[in-house]
């Protein structure tokens, strides 16, 4: 099978280097590719992206895809030169070490590796522990404290040196996925909004928003200057097809099977029912998750904004969240894509999902 031509949109974002509080060269990205679409484009102080189209409509419609990735964050330098860190975002302590970092720094990045102790200098004991995040360690070659903060300061973030592939057919191997696809998601959502020149009734908001890794923070701020009336956040999902996932615990949700449609408390039952309807009406598969909490997404902040806000949230399915080899098939990106063209496009004035 041929590899499928991938968007430089989501190739450009999915290279960016975004830790959470460091999401410089995400916005870059966005900005080149989102801001000639938008009719307005604003920047806030927690560096969010917010792209405007058709400001006069109503209702007022807000997306949310995250731009900030997990990252490592410098935060002690040993006298021997080696660089401790605590984590930006939830990682697998397990998966840290072993791996080649780039650092971002004022003087340009810096390779490093993450070290630990060597399995063979492990007793039977340390080899059945994961290791503590201070048992790890950032190895970028230098000789001595000195030197190394000739080259990093405290406070520098790195993230894993690995970046895009196909690994097969439609389906593309990542370090950051989530979510950097949903951010994809939503401005191209935009973009084709823009360039349909189809009448809107809505005013389409496209917020790429920053540290959500770390508390959905920059949708928080963001819905109380969009103040919508209907939000769909976009985020990866667990696609639980793999070996050792219980369905019975985790549900039933694939790769390859379609934009994730969330039910729950934290979803507005007619925004879930108009993304149902989107679906079925463009013929694109799709699937229903349940999720009886706040999910652990955007939606979270979102649908507590101000007095109140419809909320969505459309899922991508992922394997392996929150390591360096996150998978997706591009197929439901797309599918992702068109869905939410077709929801923005059939809200009419006045339709704000109260029920
Ligand atoms: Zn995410």
């Amino acid at each position: 099978m041929p590899s499928p031509a991938v968007p430089a949109f989501l190739t450009e974002l999915l290279a960016a280097r975004s830790p959470s509080g460091y999401e410089m060269e995400a916005q870059a990205v966005f900005d080149r590719h989102v801001q000639p679409a938008a009719d307005a484009y604003a920047k806030d102080a927690l560096g969010n992206r917010l792209a405007t189209l058709n400001p006069a409509g109503d209702p007022v419609l807000m997306l949310a895809g995250h731009i900030d990735e997990l990252g490592l964050i410098i935060t002690f330098v040993s006298k021997d030169g080696f660089l401790y860190f605590d984590t930006n975002g939830g990682h697998d302590l397990s998966v840290i070490s072993g791996r080649r970092v780039i650092i971002q720094t004022a003087h340009g990045p810096v390779k490093g590796v993450t070290g630990k102790r060597a399995v063979h200098l492990m007793d039977d004991e340390d080899r059945k522990k994961v290791p503590k995040k201070h048992e790890i360690w950032i190895d970028i070659g230098a000789a001595s404290k000195q030197d190394a903060l000739e080259r990093v300061a405290i406070g520098d973030v790195a993230t894993y040196d690995c970046g895009f592939e196909i690994l097969h057919g439609t389906i593309g191997v990542a370090r950051a996925f989530d979510d950097k696809a949903g951010a994809y998601i939503i401005g191209e959502t935009l973009i084709r909004l823009a360039k349909a020149k189809k009448k809107l009734a809505a005013r389409v908001v496209a917020v790429a928003t920053t540290q959500e890794e770390i508390g959905v923070r920059g949708a928080t701020t963001a819905v109380y200057a969009v103040n919508p009336h209907i939000a769909i956040a976009v985020d990866v999902g667990h696609a639980t097809d793999h070996p050792d996932c219980d369905h019975r615990k985790f549900g039933e949700t694939k790769l390859g099977a379609g934009p994730i449609l969330c039910r729950g408390a934290n979803i507005n039952p007619k925004v879930f029912e108009r993304l149902l309807k989107a679906a079925k009406k463009l013929g694109i598969p799709y699937q229903v998750e349940a999720d009886p909490r706040p999910t652990g997404t955007d939606a979270r902040a979102i649908q507590m904004g101000r007095g109140g806000v419809a909320t969505g949230l459309v899922s991508l399915p992922l394997r392996y969240m929150h390591t360096p080899s996150e998978l997706v098939d591009l197929n439901d990106v797309e599918h992702c894509v068109k869905l939410l063209v077709e929801f923005a496009g059939s809200l009419e004035k006045g339709d704000y999902a109260h029920w």
